[in-house]
């Protein structure tokens, strides 16, 4: 298969870095490429960022059939563009289509056009401090059908947006409402899935959260509502008498590339993660009996995401001193620096662009 590129014939103004949100603002080009029985993956392309055009009956718009990834490109102080383990992404791409009875793309083809999209595009990359190219491989499903099965054509693309810090508030704790109400997924479920529906279903609770002023939900499990599971964007962390815990991959929880990274950095500083169940219960008398020193969320939007306080069942649990904890600036500084090329990178996970 080879790469077609069509290059836009005018190029969009840049934002200033200092304007830059989330996700609002997209680059000139986009990757394209489609499935179908008789040829496979076929037709790969690099394109003018433009719509796509399909039937009101495409299926990914009545049963959900869509897949997407998210990671970034970063810009070095001496201009270098590079990825953060990509190939981790990619991985976690194909296992999500398998779960969505989708067909397997080749990941080493899938990577290298990323890298020539990001290098096309490379102005786009902002470099004030913080700020990234956020990137979006998605895989909808095409087939101009209404009826319950998996389709027989796909649509992949990567589309990219330049984007500053994740939370409005910057790099300061959030408070995580934990709901016994609503469930994120189940047992057997689509949990572990990074798929459009897993959000869908996370919108409700998500409100209600925002309405009695919190950031995110903190999901427990659906089946006992009893273990912790993630918070729906991020996967969770705890520091309870100095032991760093997170919830083991439960089938319901997805497995993120920022949980491994925390997990291989803790483990080569002489502190290794506990993977384990945690229950609500054994979190409040952490908290009750004062053992309980910090809470973070990991992923690849906000990297380290710092967690303040916590309410559950009306009860509102501070955290620490409410300003950011140790291990949570210590992992968030090791990630970014590695990341921006102001430290070594001792074990492979920088992919260099141009
Ligand atoms: C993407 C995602 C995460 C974080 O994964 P990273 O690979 O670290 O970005 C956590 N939970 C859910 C549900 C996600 O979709």
């Amino acid at each position: 298969m080879e790469l077609t590129i069509h290059k836009a014939d005018t190029q969009k103004p840049l934002p200033d870095d200092s304007e830059l949100t989330f996700g609002t603002v997209f680059t000139d080009h986009m990757f394209n490429m489609d499935y179908d029985l008789k040829n496979g993956w076929h037709n790969p392309r690099i394109e003018p960022y433009q719509p796509i055009v399909m039937e009101p009956s495409t299926m990914v718009l009545h049963y959900g059939q869509s897949i997407f990834e998210g990671l970034k490109a970063f810009k070095t102080a001496s201009g270098d563009i590079r990825l953060f383990r990509p190939r981790e992404n990619f991985k976690r791409f194909n296992r999500s289509g398998h779960k969505l009875c989708m067909p397997p793309f080749d990941e080493d083809f899938a990577l290298n056009a990323l890298k020539e999209l990001v290098k096309l595009d490379r102005r786009w990359v902002p470099s004030t401090p913080g700020t990234s190219l956020y990137l979006r491989p998605t895989i909808i499903a095409m087939d101009p059908f209404v009826g319950v099965r998996a389709s027989h054509t796909y649509r992949f693309f990567i589309i990219m947006s330049p984007v500053g810090a994740y939370y409005k508030e910057g790099f300061n704790p959030v408070k995580i409402w934990v709901t016994d109400k609503y469930v994120r997924a189940v047992r057997g479920g689509m949990g572990e899935v990074k798929t459009a529906g897993n959000y869908a279903a996370s919108l409700y609770a998500g409100e209600e959260a925002h309405r009695i002023g919190y950031t995110q939900v903190l999901w427990l499990d659906g089946v006992e509502l009893k273990y912790i599971e993630e918070v729906g964007s991020m996967n969770i962390f705890f520091v309870i008498d100095d032991e760093i815990i997170t919830p083991s991959l439960s089938g319901s929880i997805l497995s993120g590339v920022t949980r491994d990274t925390v997990k291989q950095l803790a483990a080569r500083w002489g502190h290794p993660v506990t993977e384990r169940r945690i229950s609500i219960d054994e979190l409040i008398a952490a908290h009750a009996s004062g053992k309980l020193q910090e809470i973070f969320g990991s992923g690849t939007a906000a990297v380290i995401s710092p967690v303040g306080e916590f309410m559950f069942k009306d009860k509102v649990m501070k955290v620490g001193d409410g300003q950011v904890g140790k291990w949570s600036q210590k992992f968030f500084n090791a990630i970014t620096d590695i990341q921006y090329g102001i430290t070594e990178d001792p074990d492979g996970w920088i992919e260099p662009v141009c």
